[in-house]
């Protein structure tokens, strides 16, 4: 039995979240738009794009994802005119902080770098840093780096603006419909099954975020992608405190406050997460979070907890997307591990990774990006500041 689809599609991108919207989108301007179908088995939020911090920021270790990431900020800079949603992109700023010389050290290299790829970053000794963001009263505080044109993103109308975007353009989106199956020939990917039907197609698009891993199983392939849960909160909302989101590297931990005033935040895991796709909410993180907030922020010791969540980090093992045709199974593109960072991302790794299923050239470097990276020894240093 086949499903019902209008016309068969050239493409079927697998989830629509951000990287799965964004793709169809680039897609959708240099190919026929009712040629492209894009599934997802639960609603339009029900990934990790609907679960994310929406903290976009340009403080990064390797010069590419600054690159990236200011690819990002223009974009979201210039969304509510492009799609006709407002995501609210508010850039109050971004501050990482150093509670050690080593950290110290690291920032100020990372300094370096993204001034190197013209953003007015800066140094900040601790009286300064607490100068820019009231109320921070760490013990230990040494100083931080600062870049103000760093922001938080509300991500749910950007998930909104690119659909209704992507449906005027004639896109095709279902949601509820689950790939359980790919079929193969000798000739490389044959088409795609879902729960009411075959849907036969050439050229399939694993954005799958932290099922990513799963997907790719279907297809008979094994990648080193790897689902992590992490948790993040929301407080009760307060008045205005302070404006940029806060890092830490000692506890990979960020906190910034919304629009409506509440705190949101979270900080990695420090154990190792029992494998799977599950998202329950522990009553650990709400300690620890709570914890590291009251020491970040001691005054805010009595603000009340309104609600946790958790989603999946989709992780590689050297920090970096995976974008690109899988080179074991001709017709099948990887465009996921973005970590705890691919809403930043998105903007500037989607139309790269349309460009590759549409077999045009692009600036991607294969040994930093390609799928086949990790069959070989050497493989290329790490994104460092994968954080959360
Ligand atoms: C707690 C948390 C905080 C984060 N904070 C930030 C942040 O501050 N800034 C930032 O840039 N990033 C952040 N991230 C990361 C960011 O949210 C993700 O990298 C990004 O949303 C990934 O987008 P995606 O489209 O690849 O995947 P997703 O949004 O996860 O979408 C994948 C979709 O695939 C669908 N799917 C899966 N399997 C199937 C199947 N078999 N058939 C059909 N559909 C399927 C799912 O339903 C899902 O909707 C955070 C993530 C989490 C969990």
């Amino acid at each position: 039995m086949s499903a019902p689809v209008a016309s068969e599609p050239e493409v079927v991108l697998i989830g629509a979240g951000v990287l799965g919207l964004f793709t169809a989108h680039a897609l959708a301007q240099r190919m026929d738009p009712s040629r492209i179908l894009v599934l997802d088995r639960g609603y339009l939020s029900a990934g990790a794009s609907g679960r994310n911090g929406g903290g976009v920021r340009q403080q990064w270790e390797d010069p590419i994802t600054v690159r990236w990431a200011k690819e990002g900020v223009r974009v979201y800079r210039r969304f509510a005119r492009d799609f006709g949603f407002n995501p609210w992109f508010r850039q109050g700023g971004y501050c990482f902080l150093a509670f050690s010389e080593e950290e110290r050290a690291r920032l100020r290299r990372m300094e370096g770098v993204v001034r190197g790829e013209g953003l007015p970053i800066r140094w900040l000794e601790a009286d300064a840093l607490q100068e820019r963001v009231p109320r921070l009263d760490p013990p230990g505080l040494l100083g931080g780096t600062e870049l103000s044109s760093d922001g938080v993103i509300y991500p749910f109308p950007v998930l909104w603006g690119l659909r209704a975007s992507l449906l005027r353009l004639g896109v095709r989106i279902r949601t509820r419909t689950e790939v359980v199956g790919i079929d193969r020939d000798a000739k490389g990917v044959q088409g795609v099954r879902t729960r009411e039907g075959r849907i036969p197609v050439r050229r399939v698009v694993n954005v799958a975020g932290g099922a990513s891993r799963s997907v790719s199983a279907l297809a008979g392939l094994r990648v080193p992608n790897v689902p992590s849960r992490h948790e993040i909160l929301a407080t009760e909302a307060v008045k205005p405190l302070f404006d940029p989101m806060v890092v830490t590297l000692r506890r990979g931990s960020y906190f910034s406050q919304s629009m409506r005033g509440e705190i949101i935040g979270g900080l990695a895991p420090e154990r190792a997460e029992p494998a799977g796709e599950g998202l329950p909410s522990s009553s650990r993180f709400l300690h620890d979070a709570s914890a590291e907030l009251t020491e970040l922020f001691p005054s805010l010791a009595r603000l009340r907890v309104l609600r946790s969540w958790a989603g999946l980090y989709d992780e590689t093992p050297d920090g970096f997307p995976i974008l690109g045709e899988d080179p074991r199974l001709p017709g099948f593109f990887q465009g996921n591990g973005f970590g705890g960072h691919g809403f930043m991302l998105a903007p500037a790794g989607a139309p790269r990774l349309a460009a590759l299923v549409l077999g045009e050239s692009t600036d991607l470097d294969p040994g930093k990006f390609g799928p086949g990276r990790f069959s070989s020894p050497g493989a290329s240093p790490r994104e460092g500041l994968v954080l959360g």
